[in-house]
């Protein structure tokens, strides 16, 4: 086990005087961690949607400088300073702006609030928790809407966008372990079989999806899971049964709405939010064990490409061109 004198090796990212983001590898020691509770030793972070943008430096994701990127991490406790967690326990931290505002899991080292952790739950290991990450947690919790809004497997097919990215792929293996037939939207004819496997029963174009709806469409959807946002978003409410679910948490297309009342106040339609990030502990716990129950480990381990530190980079642009299928995890040992 390493001691407090170690150096560990870190991605961080840093501003030149252009505001241009700068990554690097580096070594650190423990005097250079931010001063919290709990220091972990990191064994797999992942790469989401949102560390592609920091590592590129696309957009305003990262609100501290220096940063060590990396939103989810899982590892082992070497030493705690609060009463929830003792040395050797195994830990899962997805959000609370961690990666953005907090340095996070691109480190083989992190101090982080005891408050932020979760307990591994039993039967998933440390790799199997970042292959799910936030994108998993997300997915469930878009899962867990759909059910609060009464929709089970019975209710007709539930429809996912942005399928094969990280969201969508956990989405779908979710949704087709617990018996619904789903629909895929995917705009990369590369991964129709990648979906099938997953479980998707039906694959649909992002064109034919994307095509701007009128207000109310044939209805097609019991309930949705929408990673894209925008007119495929807009399209999805318009194509809702009577009384369907949409579940919204991403805005890989577009961040606007372009839609109206009508799939609401004449076809009793339910948009849910769905955000991740400063979900609370209960429900958050509550989804974690939902997911090493409802998400099937062999599925999991075809969603999951396992990637060094050195590559994070290469990565996270990949990411931002809409390159990657699946989990990346990211394996701080390698
Ligand atoms: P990924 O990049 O892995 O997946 C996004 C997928 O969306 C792509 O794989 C692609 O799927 C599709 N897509 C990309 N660009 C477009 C476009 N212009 N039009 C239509 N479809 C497109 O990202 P994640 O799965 O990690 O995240 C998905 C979204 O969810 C992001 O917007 C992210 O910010 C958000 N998110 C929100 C969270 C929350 O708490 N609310 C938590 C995690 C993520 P395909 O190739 O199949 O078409």
């Amino acid at each position: 086990m390493t001691t407090a004198n170690d150096s560990f090796r870190a991605l961080v990212l840093r501003q030149d005087e252009d505001k241009k983001t700068l990554a690097s590898l580096e070594t650190l020691t423990v005097a250079d961690l931010p001063d919290e509770e709990v220091r972990v030793a990191v064994e797999y972070s992942s790469l989401n949607y949102k560390d592609g943008m920091a590592v590129t430096g696309t957009g305003k994701i990262v609100l501290q400088w220096p940063m060590v990127p990396g939103i989810d991490l899982a590892g082992t406790v070497i030493e705690s300073a609060s009463e929830a967690y003792k040395a050797g326990e195994r830990v899962v931290l997805t959000g609370w702006s961690v990666g953005e505002k907090y340095w996070g899991g691109y480190s083989q080292q992190q101090k982080l609030k005891a408050d932020w952790l979760v307990p591994l739950p039993d039967g998933l290991s440390t790799q199997q928790s970042m292959a799910i990450g936030t994108a998993g947690l997300t997915a469930m919790l878009c899962v867990m809407a759909l059910e609060e809004g009464g929709i089970t497997p019975e209710s007709g097919t539930v429809v996912v966008t942005g399928a094969a990215g990280g969201v969508g792929s956990v989405a779908v293996a979710i949704l087709a372990k617990l018996g619904y037939q789903v629909a895929a939207v995917t705009g990369r004819e590369s991964t129709h079989e990648y979906l099938r496997e997953l479980g998707a029963s039906e694959i649909l174009s992002r064109e034919e999806m994307a095509a701007k709806p009128r207000p109310l469409e044939k209805q097609r959807w019991a309930g949705a899971v929408d990673t894209v946002g925008g007119e495929m978003l807009a399209r999805v409410l318009a194509e809702t049964d009577y009384s369907g679910t949409v579940a919204a948490c991403g805005l890989a297309g577009d961040f606007r709405l372009p839609t109206s009342v009508m799939p609401f106040i004449l076809r009793n339609v339910r948009l849910q939010g769905v955000d991740s990030v400063m979900c609370p502990v209960a429900r958050r716990s509550e989804a974690w064990q939902r997911l090493a129950q409802d998400l099937p480990m062999q599925k999991l381990e075809e969603l999951m490409q396992v990637v060094g530190l050195d590559e994070v980079q290469e990565q996270a642009a990949k990411i931002m061109q809409g390159q990657v299928q699946g989990r990346v995890v990211v394996d701080l040992n390698k």
